[in-house]
């Protein structure tokens, strides 16, 4: 053998996602991104993304599951978790004895949440309190336009939905930073400390009412926000209202091969997951599509990953069928799919390339995540590594791998832990994503496109 074809056989050579792409996949590509963007463009948090699945899944011939219900082979039923996560599945032919294939995506990202008594005035300038949610640096959220988007459960019980700041005719809101000529002891600070918590106040108005007393310009908000609204100060307390970027997802780049927008992390994976789910008809083994809440700080509480309504809805699905849930459990295969960060040439230093995913080369598969020697990861085996690498393979899906960055220099978790705690095996592969966490993060249009092909490659996977 000459050293070329060696070379060839032997060595694993990972290539741009574009040497490979067939004109009818980049006809494909575009059209998917398209769809993806409006659904972006209408799901800022994990309630709009809920209730947009709830609404497809319906045009789709899903239906809301109810417990004693008995289900047939390709029938399609969810589970809509409080308005805040929803689980999916198609009934497949095979006994869930057998097992599901799972995608286990987040629909949460990190933003500014409201406090529970957050409007004042300083300075007759009118503010909310925030409390940040999920991993963020602070500066980013300074100085860049800003919507609130929510719900209000106001005292008679009703509920009033809150989403402002996205339209053209809308106000926006805003967090301002220090001007650059008063900022010589900012300056000084580290960028953990530049912009503090505390610092997240949010603007919301500077006239005042017409009158005597304290906080007139205060009052007025609340007089506009109860106009609006109907609401009074006291209904704060029963609101999640959040504070994010405003605008649009956006193309980027003369070439626009990739996208820009607010919380591509995991709404890209959502997105896969769940269009792929979408195109199933009659598959061999049941199919399930989790859109969690919660990961960002854990994926604790009633709608996070660890919540038992997961474990409720699979007994549900378990008895309509005859099937038992541990042994379920056992023969199922799930995908965690969640983001991964992007190899940044700017950032090289923080980085292994050789184990890094890069923009263009397709969905990242992580055996690992976690910190300090792999602490806090699920650590997907040898077998469950085989399995999605043949997977892929077979079905064609441009993959590559992704670790979290250079030994001992951070780390991160995912749902996978939780699933695998299950008796579930357990992979992650996602999106990589340029500036995760920051306000506008960057994916490329090729890997979104090959994570769909991953998600549905894994539904219909024999395991
Ligand atoms: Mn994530
Ligand atoms: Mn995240």
């Amino acid at each position: 053998m000459t050293t070329e074809e060696l070379r060839e056989s032997l060595l694993s050579a990972p290539k741009n996602g574009y040497t490979t792409l067939t004109a009818e996949q980049r006809t494909e590509m575009q059209d998917y991104c398209k769809r993806y963007a409006a659904f972006m463009d209408a799901c800022k948090t994990e309630r709009e993304a809920t209730i947009w699945a709830v609404r497809e899944a319906e045009k789709q011939g899903f239906k809301a599951i109810v417990p004693g219900m008995k289900l047939q082979p390709g029938d399609k039923v969810y589970k809509d978790n409080r308005g805040k996560s929803i689980i999916l599945a198609v009934i497949g032919s095979e006994s869930l004895n057998c097992g599901a294939n799972i995608c286990a995506a987040h629909v949460d990202s990190p933003r500014m949440d409201l406090k529970p008594n957050p409007l004042y005035e300083d300075s007759e300038i009118a503010y909310f309190k925030t409390h940040y949610y999920g991993g963020i640096k602070k500066y980013q959220w300074t100085a860049i336009p800003l919507a609130i988007h929510g719900v209000v459960y106001r005292a008679d019980g009703s509920i009033v939905t809150v989403s402002i700041g996205e339209e053209d005719k809308d106000p926006i809101f805003y967090v301002s930073d220090l001007l650059p000529h008063l900022a010589a002891d900012q300056m000084k600070k580290t960028l953990a400390e530049g912009i503090v918590g505390e610092q997240l106040n949010v603007i919301l108005g500077s006239e005042p009412l017409e009158g005597e007393g304290a906080d007139l310009v205060k009052l007025h908000i609340m007089k506009l926000m109860n106009e609006k609204y109907g609401m009074i100060e006291k209904d704060f307390l029963s609101a999640e209202l959040t504070v994010v970027p405003a605008g649009k997802c956006r193309e980027v780049g003369f070439d626009r091969s990739l996208l820009a927008a607010y919380g591509h992390d995991d709404r890209v994976c959502a997105y896969a997951e769940l269009e792929a789910l979408f195109e199933l008809e009659n598959p061999a083994r049941t199919a399930v599509c989790i859109l969690a809440d919660k990961e960002e700080i854990g994926s604790v509480g009633i709608s996070g990953m660890q919540s038992q309504v997961f474990d409720t809805f699979m007994q549900d699905l378990c008895d309509a069928t005859g099937a038992r849930l541990n042994r379920c459990f056992e023969n199922s295969f799930c995908l965690s799919a969640d983001v991964s960060n992007a190899f940044d040439p700017n950032f090289a230093e923080t980085c292994d390339k050789r184990n890094n995913s890069q923009i263009n080369y397709g969905v990242a598969i992580c055996k690992y995540t976690g910190s300090r020697g792999k602490g806090g990861a699920s650590d997907a085996s040898a077998e469950a590594m085989g399995h999605i690498r043949k997977t892929f393979g077979e079905a064609g899906v441009t993959w590559q791998i992704a670790t979290l960055g250079k030994v001992d220099q951070g780390g991160g978790g995912t749902v996978a832990a939780y699933m695998a705690n299950r008796n579930i095996v357990t992979v992650d592969a996602g999106v990589p994503v340029l500036a995760m966490h920051a306000p506008l993060e960057v994916v490329s249009k090729l890997d979104c496109y090959m994570t769909k092909q991953a998600c549905k490659a894994v539904y219909l996977a024999d395991y």
